[in-house]
C-alpha cells in the first residue's frame, strides 16, 4: 500500500502556506520585522511555532513516539477533520465507521460531503474486520475505529484490528481518546509498522485539560506531512503550547488523576447496578460507563431537575434506554447516586 495513492491529488500537489518565519531558518536574528506583528506586549505579540516543536519533543518523551510521528491540533477533532480533507474526495469517496461511535466522524463526513457507511457492532459491542470489508469498496478511503469506544466504553479486539490492517488498503484510524484509562497496549507504538495507521489521543480526558484544546495524532511521517500541509498555519496557540509544556513536566499529576477516576469506577458501577430500575451496566475501559435502565428519558429529566447532568444515549443504535455516565469526583459521584436512590418510577 502506497500512501501517495491514498492522498487526494490536489493535496499531494498543494504548495502549502509559507509563513514569514519559515524563510530565515538557519540564521541568527534579533530583530523581527517580517510578520507584521506588533513590537509591543511581549511575548504574546509573536506568532507561535507553527509546528509546536518544543511541545512535540516533550510529548515524544512522555508518550514514547518520535516527534516526526506526532501531529498536534486544536483538539483531536481537528485531526478528524484533516483526515477527511487529506484523504477523501468530496462527492466521490466514502469512509466506514463502527456504529455506535463518536458523533464527530459522521458530522465531519457530512461537512466534507463524504459518504459515511456504518457497520453495526455486535451485541457485546465487539466489531469484526470482515463486516467492515463487506461494506467497504474501492472508494473507501478511511475506516474509523474508536477504542475504548464512545459511548459503549469497551476496547476493540487487537487481533481484529490487526486483521483489518491486513485486509484493508486504506487509512485505519484508531481513536484512543480514552486510551489512558484502559489496560490494553496503545496502537501509537505501531505507527512505524503500519503506514496506514492513524492513532488519536487528546489532552481533554485523562490529561484533564479539555479547555485548552490540544489533540494529538500519531502516524507515519508522510501522513503527518500531509496534515501539516493542510492545517491552519498557527493551529495551536501560544497559551496552549505553554500550558502543555508545563503540564507535561507534571505528568505524575495526570497519573494521580487517572488513579482517582479508576478507583471510583468500580464503586460507581456496582452502586449503579444495585438500583432497582437498572437493567444492565456494560463493562468499561474508559472514564465513563453505559447503563441500561427502565426509562432513560424519565431518569435523565429527573436528574436535570436535581441539578445532575448525564448523557442520554437512548436514540443511539444498540443503546436503547441507555445513559452514559462520566466518573466524577467522589463528591459528584455521591451526588448522582443519592439523587438516583430517591428516584421513584
Ligand atoms: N474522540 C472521541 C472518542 C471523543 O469522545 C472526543 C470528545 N468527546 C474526541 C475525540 C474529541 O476530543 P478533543 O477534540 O477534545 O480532543
Amino acid at each position: 500500500m502506497n500512501l501517495k495513492d491514498l492522498v487526494r491529488p490536489n493535496i499531494y500537489a498543494l504548495a502549502p502556506y509559507s509563513s514569514a518565519r519559515d524563510e530565515y531558518q538557519g540564521h541568527d536574528a534579533a530583530v523581527f520585522l517580517d510578520a507584521n506583528e506588533s513590537p509591543y506586549n511581549k511575548p504574546y505579540n509573536r506568532y507561535p511555532d507553527p509546528l509546536q516543536r518544543e511541545v512535540k519533543e516533550k510529548i515524544s518523551q512522555v508518550k514514547g513516539v518520535p516527534p516526526e510521528n506526532i501531529f498536534l491540533g486544536n483538539g483531536s477533532d481537528e485531526a478528524i477533520d484533516l483526515i477527511f480533507r487529506v484523504f477523501c474526495e468530496p462527492g466521490l469517496d466514502n469512509v466506514v465507521a463502527i456504529e455506535p461511535s463518536y458523533g464527530m466522524y459522521a458530522v465531519c463526513a457530512d461537512i466534507n460531503n463524504v459518504e459515511y457507511r456504518r457497520v453495526k457492532l455486535h451485541n457485546d459491542f465487539s466489531f469484526s474486520a470482515e463486516d467492515i470489508m463487506q461494506i467497504a469498496n474501492k472508494r473507501t478511503k478511511v475506516v474509523f475505529l474508536c477504542s475504548p469506544n464512545n459511548p459503549t466504553g469497551n476496547l476493540m479486539d487487537r487481533k481484529e484490528i490487526l486483521k483489518l490492517l491486513d485486509l484493508f488498503q486504506g487509512i485505519v484510524v484508531v481513536d484512543e481518546a480514552y486510551g489512558d484509562f484502559a489496560n490494553g497496549k496503545s496502537w501509537r507504538f505501531d505507527v512505524n509498522t503500519f503506514p496506514q495507521l492513524v492513532v488519536l489521543n487528546t489532552f481533554s480526558k485523562a490529561w484533564s485539560s479539555a479547555a485548552v484544546r490540544l489533540g494529538m495524532a500519531f502516524a507515519d511521517k508522510e501522513v503527518i506531512h500531509y496534515f501539516n500541509k493542510v492545517k491552519y498555519p498557527y493551529n495551536v496557540n501560544q497559551l496552549t503550547q505553554e500550558y502543555a509544556l508545563d503540564l507535561l513536566k507534571h505528568s505524575y499529576d495526570v497519573e494521580k488523576w487517572v488513579k482517582l477516576i479508576l478507583g471510583e469506577r468500580p464503586k460507581m458501577i456496582s452502586a449503579f447496578a444495585m438500583l432497582p430500575y437498572c437493567e444492565k451496566v456494560y463493562p468499561t475501559d474508559a472514564n465513563f460507563f453505559l447503563a441500561k435502565v427502565s426509562n432513560a428519558q424519565k431518569i435523565y429529566d429527573y436528574l436535570i431537575r436535581k441539578g445532575v447532568v448525564v448523557r442520554n444515549r437512548s436514540k443511539v443504535t444498540l443503546c436503547e434506554n441507555c445513559l452514559r455516565i462520566t466518573i466524577g469526583t467522589p463528591q459528584e459521584n455521591t451526588a448522582l447516586l443519592s439523587a438516583l436512590r430517591q428516584f421513584e418510577e
